[in-house]
């Protein structure tokens, strides 16, 4: 069967639980599930309808096209968005009623489309209090503040919101999220100070919603949390109530017995020590499987193997430490083999630090030669809402 030849497993009871589980950590502020890149590589269709069924009051992506793409599969749901450029279709984001995120420039881009649509634009105001990104500096914002009231009553836009991105809160102890959340309150008072009513203020990401409380404001926006996954490196996701949502499978393609010193993959990078056992799994940074993550532990028949010699576009190998298994019967040929996922599969952090990045970067890479399979077996049953 194709479908099994290479899945990523998107277990929506997870995310649902996730997400039931960030509302009340953030509780009374709302929750905005993030779903740029493409939901973190984990599909951006069904993990919105499955954040939404859960109490997601908001949804965020990064592009406007992104936007765009979840209002054409009829999504209604409020959603921003928040990066743009000379090339983006503000028209399009005016026309299906995105909230716009606005650093400056866009404004007046942004008025235009407001202007030819006669429709209001529905704005977020971002000021940089300090990641140094996007958003508008300080040193401007009074000035963005006093064209935005000008726009407002022509109404040609309508600000809702004004928002903010930190820059360390994955490291709680740093002194920089008091600095950030100090510039954000002082840049709300002189919103509120020029005449603008505003409905959300939003500040906190994931690791924010956990660890500063004082952060929450009005609305949290949440993306790798909703994913299951922990942005802090002492707490995994079990110990943030979380649960992982994808899990990474293919099945050994290959297995044969070889002798001390045969050479594995291109490079010959790793030489056998003795005679041993190689399973070759079909998948490499084609599918996404990040090309250095040499030594990383796949699951096969309830143990962990390590990855040896370089990955290629297309493959793997794992070395499994034995002999006398590759002809077996109930040898490894055709057994799933799990690079990551949930309970008892190796974790997307083990991989992330193999690759010497993070548990962000390993899911969303994950290509689109690998299916994705939605897994949504509490549905409507009373089992979802149990733990709710
Ligand atoms: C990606 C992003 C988020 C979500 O961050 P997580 O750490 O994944 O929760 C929130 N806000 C903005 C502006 C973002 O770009």
């Amino acid at each position: 069967m194709t479908s099994t030849e290479r899945v990523a497993e998107i277990d929506l009871d997870a995310l649902r639980h996730n997400i039931r589980h960030l509302r009340d950590v953030a509780h009374p502020a709302r929750v905005m599930a993030v779903v740029k890149a493409n939901a973190y590589g984990h599909g951006a269709v069904p993990v919105a309808r499955a954040a939404l069924e859960a109490g997601a009051a908001w949804l965020g992506v990064a592009h406007i096209s992104e936007g765009v793409a979840l209002r054409r599969a009829g999504i209604e749901a409020p959603i921003l968005t928040w990066l743009h450029t000379a090339g983006t279709d503000f028209t399009a984001g005016v026309e299906h009623g995105l909230d716009l995120g606005i650093s400056g420039w866009e404004l007046e881009r942004v008025v235009a489309a407001a202007r030819e649509l006669e429709r209001p634009a529905i704005v977020h105001l971002k000021i940089d209090t300090g990641l140094g990104r996007n958003g508008c500096p300080p040193e401007k914002w009074d000035a963005l503040l006093s064209r935005a009231v000008a726009h407002q009553e022509e109404g040609l836009i309508r600000v809702v919101g004004i928002f903010s991105h930190l820059a360390v809160a994955d490291e709680p102890a740093r002194p920089e999220t008091d600095l950030q959340v100090q510039a954000f309150r002082e840049a709300v008072a002189a919103a509120e100070n020029a005449g603008i009513d505003v409905e959300v203020r939003h500040l906190a990401n994931t690791p924010a919603t956990f660890s500063r409380p004082d952060c929450h404001f009005d609305l949290v926006r949440v993306g790798l949390g909703i994913y299951g996954l922990s942005p802090f490196s002492d707490q995994d996701s079990a110990d943030l109530g979380l649960r992982p949502v994808m899990t990474f499978s293919t099945t050994v393609s290959n297995c044969k017995e070889v002798p001390a010193g045969q050479g594995v993959s291109y490079g010959y990078a790793y030489r056998t020590q003795k005679p041993t056992t190689l399973g070759l799994i079909p998948v490499g940074y084609g599918d996404g499987v990040p090309r250095i993550a040499t030594g990383a532990p796949v699951l096969v028949g309830g143990r962990m193997y390590p990855v040896v010699g370089r990955i290629a576009m297309d493959q793997l190998v794992i070395d499994f430490g034995t002999t006398g298994i590759a002809d077996a019967p109930d040898g490894p040929l055709g057994k799933r083999a799990v690079l990551f996922g949930g309970a008892g599969s190796p974790a997307v952090e083990d991989w992330a630090a193999a690759a010497q990045t993070i548990n962000y970067e390993v899911v969303t890479r994950i290509s689109d030669r690998v299916e994705r399979i939605y897994l949504d077996p509490g549905k409507g049953s009373a089992g979802d809402d149990a733990d709710a």
